[in-house]
């Protein structure tokens, strides 16, 4: 195991886990559920020098509160509690499709975290790869190098992907996330929260700890979450896309918004495509254009860093985003 040699600590609340932090900083890694920390510690990706295990915070920061407006959702509430709360299934079906389709039944119980998810490293074939595969190249962007490998000798930054499909289908539903340090709290958009650079994806400090998420449920709306992926488990999203839509009482588009996964650093948030659906009765015809719209703009940003090739992935970019679109207007559309 990569984090053998490290310190363990299991602070016993949320006030003693954040001045823990505060004094060790970017030494200490927080320890959720550890299924994204575990891989990369053993592949060395991470080797810190302690881990903050949060298994004793569970109780003060986990479970779903509902304030009729919105539902905030604790870090540490399991995949499986947050997607089969009944107000999340109500009001958010594509959070539920998106939580169900994350690793397998067993991750999504026992062990991932919605916190741990919205904090997943970005990926890349070339990175998340042993410390042995990688000592035959040198070291990229992310590890601090000077090179991209995919990304050829013009490369300037890291170009990994987000494929953590519950946060993907958060930005989407235009969620906030609460970050708490020992010197208070503050509330990030997820637009803020992911910083786009593959090096350092999220703008998060060294001390702080995301304890909730705060996602609007506004009336007449729908969502969606459409994932390809090699198979129908265990594997992460080679591209997907998040829509939610809002609709008023004549079926006229209030408000749309489509995120694309496994394209870019951050979910890749399209509002230029979806602002043609506002004042809208939207129509397959219509549904198409936008997805067109989407994928011509996705399209520079896909290069070869997954296991499918990024021309394939490209092509599947409209697809998945009208799928998503339609199956959230259909989604509105019932609600009103
Ligand atoms: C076999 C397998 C398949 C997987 N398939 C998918 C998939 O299809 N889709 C997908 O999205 N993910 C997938 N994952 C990744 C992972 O399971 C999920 O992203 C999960 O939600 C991570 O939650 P966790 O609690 O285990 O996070 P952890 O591994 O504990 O933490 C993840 C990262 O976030 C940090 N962290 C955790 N909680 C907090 C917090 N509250 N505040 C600040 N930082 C925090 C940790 O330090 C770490 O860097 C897969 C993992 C495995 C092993
Ligand atoms: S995209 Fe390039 S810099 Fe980033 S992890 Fe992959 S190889 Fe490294």
């Amino acid at each position: 195991m990569g984090l053998k040699d490290c310190e363990y600590l299991a602070p016993s609340n949320l006030s003693e886990a954040l001045d823990l932090k505060a004094r060790l900083g970017a030494d200490a890694v927080w320890l959720a559920g550890g299924t994204d920390l575990m891989p990369r510690a053993r592949n060395k990706l991470v080797s810190p020098k302690a881990v903050i295990s949060l298994k004793n915070l569970v109780q003060e920061l986990s479970g779903v509160e509902d304030d009729g407006a919105e539902l905030k959702i604790g870090a540490l509430t399991s995949l499986e509690e947050a997607g089969a709360h009944q107000a999340v299934r109500d009001r958010l079906p594509g959070l539920v499709q998106a939580l169900k389709s994350i690793g397998a039944p067993t991750l999504q119980q026992r062990v991932g975290t919605m916190g741990g998810n919205l904090c997943a490293d970005t990926r890349c074939l070339y990175y998340n790869q042993s410390a042995f595969w990688r000592s035959g190249v040198a070291p990229c962007f992310k590890l601090g190098g000077e090179v991209c490998h995919p990304g050829g000798a013009t490369a300037d930054r890291c170009r990994s992907i987000c494929q953590a499909d519950g946060a993907i289908m958060l930005a989407a539903l235009d969620a906030r996330v609460s970050l708490a340090a020992g010197s208070g709290e503050r509330e990030l958009g997820l637009e803020e929260f992911f910083t786009g650079r593959g090096e350092e994806p999220l703008a998060m400090g060294p001390d702080e700890l995301l304890i909730n998420v705060k996602v609007p449920t506004p009336k007449g709306q729908g969502s969606a979450y459409c994932k390809l992926a090699a198979r129908k488990a265990i594997d992460y999203p080679l591209i997907s896309a998040a829509a939610a839509v809002s609709i008023d009482a004549d079926g006229v588009v209030a408000k749309a918004s489509l995120a694309l996964g496994g394209v870019f650093a951050a979910p890749l948030m399209l509002k230029d495509a979806t602002q043609a659906m506002k004042g809208q009765k939207c129509g397959p015809k219509e549904l198409e254009k936008v997805a067109r719209k989407a994928g011509s703009h996705a399209q520079p940003f896909f290069i070869e860093n997954q296991s499918a090739p990024a021309e394939w992935r490209a092509e599947m970019a409209p697809v998945v985003a009208k799928r998503a679109l339609s199956e959230a207007l259909a989604g509105a559309k019932g609600q009103i």
